[in-house]
């Protein structure tokens, strides 16, 4: 029989080189060229999506017993970094496709982990993860959308919003409550795995700053009919910890993401100071110039050894609550910081929409916010740091 999620994974050096050696190629032909297409049109980028379904990246962290590539989270990190280093939002599109496929892989019975995951490793079917509420983003436990037995099943009323793939995505790990008295709070929450019929629509999509092509989207459930057998585990009272569950593998993704977007800045920034010229020499020889890029480059750096030993940690099969926040918080800063200096190594040029380096402005301050805000990550990563030196 297929097994559970596996936290602890390897891989084939051979395999992960033609791997990233196909990425790399990929990236070249086809994706650098429509990138300011899709962005500037916030266009969903339908045949990026057809080939990364070809590159198997809907598959990339499933496990192969269902048809996925098995990646460990080191390879994944590598690839996704790589890239955003050209443009961020693509990788958001199998991200919450994969959160998703992961709560079903680690928490749903082995008939819900048959029926799902194949489907979602070849990307017949993609997904997204619907937690935040018109009314509750960081505190989840403040959800107000309800379940209510009805018949076999239950019966799902209420609103989702902000939700990546909302609109092109078919099925969604809905964290609803089934018991909104409980005390403590969490006991009342569940996860479904909603799929879109009768009673689940799409209401608006949400225009924003950056993120572009990426749909991101409010969810309506009227009167939404789902039977027991799409409860996640097959019991009430688990969905916050199954819903959060996911989040170390979530933030190091996020930080991953950073690590991207904060060396695409860097690329970008280094290429240009050795082609500006002022005062009869490149930028890049102005002291003032040099100092932004000396910094640039150690924070990338940075960036990536945090977010790459967090991800040795959790493939080791550690926990890796402390390690995952600070990379996300860490490369999540570093990808604005740099952003925000290499705007001001284009100067003028920053401005205007014909260079790529305002998508990267506009993009990185996203990686704040996801997976945990950078405000809630510090104070996840003192509470750790103090629990494993106690005085
Ligand atoms: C582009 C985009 C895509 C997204 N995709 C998804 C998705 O696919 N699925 C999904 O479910 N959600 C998604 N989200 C929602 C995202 O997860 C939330 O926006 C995020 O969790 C923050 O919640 P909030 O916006 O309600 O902010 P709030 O929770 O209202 O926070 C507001 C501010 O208060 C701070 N704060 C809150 N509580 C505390 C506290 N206890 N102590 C200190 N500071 C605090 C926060 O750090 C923040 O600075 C997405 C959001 C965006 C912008």
């Amino acid at each position: 029989m297929a097994t559970a999620y596996q936290q602890q994974r390897t891989i084939d050096a051979d395999f992960e080189d033609a791997l990233m050696d196909s990425i790399d190629k990929w990236i070249e032909r086809d994706l650098r060229p429509v990138v300011m297409h899709h962005d500037h049109g916030d266009i969903w980028p339908e045949e990026t999506v057809k080939q990364m379904t070809e590159l198997g990246l809907f598959g990339a962290t499933i496990g192969t017993d269902y048809g996925g590539l098995g990646l460990p989270a080191t390879t994944y990190a590598r690839l996704v970094a790589r890239i955003s280093s050209f443009w961020m939002a693509p990788t958001g599109i199998f991200n919450s496709h994969l959160i998703c496929a992961m709560a079903i892989e680690k928490f749903g019975t082995p008939e819900q982990r048959a029926k799902w995951l194949p489907k979602m490793a070849s990307g017949e079917i993609r997904g997204g993860l619907a937690l935040t509420e018109p009314d509750a983003g960081t505190d989840l436990q403040g959800i107000r959308m309800q379940a209510c037995k009805s018949g076999n099943g239950y019966s799902i009323n209420g609103t989702k919003t902000w939700i990546s793939n909302g609109i092109k995505g078919q099925v969604f790990a809905l964290l609803v409550k089934t018991d909104p008295d409980a005390n403590p709070r969490y006991k009342g929450m569940s996860l479904f795995i909603a799929d879109k019929r009768d009673g689940f629509r799409v209401g608006k999509k949400i225009e924003k700053l950056g993120y572009k092509a990426i749909d991101s989207a409010e969810l309506v459930f009227e009167d939404y009919q789902i039977g027991a057998d799409q409860l996640i585990g097959g019991v009430e009272g688990d969905g916050f910890f199954q819903a959060t569950g996911g989040l170390e593998l979530g933030r190091i993704n996020v930080a991953a993401r950073g690590v991207g977007l904060a060396e695409g800045a860097l690329r970008l920034a280094t290429e240009y100071a050795q082609v500006r010229k002022t005062m009869g020499k490149p930028i890049a020889e102005h002291q003032a110039i040099q100092l932004k890029l000396g910094e640039m480059v150690t924070r990338a750096r940075a960036a990536r050894l945090l977010t790459m030993d967090a991800a040795a940690a959790y493939d080791r099969g550690e926990r890796v609550d402390m390690e995952a926040g600070m990379a996300k918080y860490f490369a999540s800063e570093a990808a604005v910081k740099n952003a925000e200096e290499a705007m001001r190594i284009f100067g003028g040029y920053s401005y205007s929409k014909e260079y790529e380096i305002e998508r990267f402005y506009r993009d990185a301050l996203l990686m704040c916010i996801g997976e945990g805000t950078n405000e809630m990550q510090r104070m996840i990563i003192a509470k750790q740091w103090v629990k494993r030196n106690p005085a």
